[in-house]
């Protein structure tokens, strides 16, 4: 089945066109297609490839054999609930944390020390079930094949109220105005916000997209902001960065569209070259 969606308004960061994407609601109606999860870490563009994602059907939780699985369409903010509910710990970052549990697996989000991999124990994608010890992951990137459509964890008792209130307070310097969270990944002992800030980036404008005056790593989109206006943000960070401090910002952000391959800049071809 096809759902047409309207990524201006779908998307956290509000940029995108209309679109229809295939719902995926059963293992056998996956296609060679791009996946996305809530589009709360992407940027689509225009030419994007065909697209698709998981349907109704991936949105539920249930404890089986003691685990506490979670189907990949499932929102952080609902599994929140159960597990207060439920008295669950490790999930109090939730609230702050938007996106589906596929989407957060992937990208093996988090906050600091504490990341969604800590308390996994596996995931079930079209090939069977892999282990969390079976599946390469780091800082903000995994590697696996395929589709997550189910996520297991541990279950450890106790919900602590007081973990809430730390980790929101911890979102207080963030900007509330559409964005895709991080734009670029930190680099090992450095903050992205800090090095985009010293190249005289934060708060600079293109059009109607910007590096965050409050946080310099998010870039935000102040009304009707395009895709290109954030491409040429990502890059000029990129390069400015480069150049200053010969560090190369990774995207966090995913841009899907045929023609922005990410890491393709002159400058870090040559870099790469001497
Ligand atoms: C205001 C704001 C604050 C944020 N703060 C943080 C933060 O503190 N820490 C952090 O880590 N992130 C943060 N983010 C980013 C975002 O919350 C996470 O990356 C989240 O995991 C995205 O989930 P999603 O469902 O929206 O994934 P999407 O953005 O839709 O997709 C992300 C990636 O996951 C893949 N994917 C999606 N579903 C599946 C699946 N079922 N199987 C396999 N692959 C899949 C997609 O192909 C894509 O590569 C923030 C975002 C916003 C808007």
């Amino acid at each position: 089945m096809l759902k047409t969606i309207d990524f201006s308004k779908h998307s956290s960061i509000k940029i995108g066109p209309l679109a229809d994407v295939l719902l995926v609601d059963d293992f056998s109606s996956a296609k060679d297609h791009f996946l996305l999860g809530h589009c709360n870490n992407m940027l689509i563009g225009p030419q994007h490839p065909p697209l698709m994602m998981l349907g109704k059907n991936f949105d539920y939780i249930r404890i089986e054999n003691d685990l506490l699985c979670v189907g990949a369409a499932t929102p952080g903010g609902k599994l929140l609930s159960f597990c207060k509910k439920h008295d669950i710990a490790h999930f109090e970052l939730l609230p702050k944390l938007p996106g589906s549990l596929g989407g957060m697996i992937k990208m093996n989000a988090g906050l600091k020390e504490w990341e969604i991999f800590n308390y996994l124990h596996s995931i079930l994608t079209q090939n069977g079930e892999l282990l969390k010890e079976a599946i390469p992951h780091g800082y903000r990137w995994t590697q696996f094949e395929g589709i997550v459509f189910e996520v297991r964890f541990e279950i450890h008792k106790g919900f602590s109220e007081a973990q809430l209130e730390i980790f929101k307070k911890m979102r207080d310097n963030q900007p509330n105005m559409p964005s895709a969270g991080s734009c670029f990944k930190n680099p090992q002992g450095d903050s992205a916000g800090r090095l985009i800030e010293a190249a005289g980036l934060k708060g600079h404008r293109i059009g109607n997209m910007a590096f965050s005056e409050m946080h310099a790593n998010f870039l935000v989109n102040l009304g009707g902001g395009t895709f290109d206006e954030a491409i040429a943000l990502i890059r000029l960070a990129q390069e400015k960065v480069y150049e200053k401090f010969g560090i190369w910002l990774e995207n966090e952000v995913i841009v899907v569209d045929e023609r922005y391959k990410g890491e393709e800049s002159p400058l870090l071809m040559k870099a790469r070259t001497l």
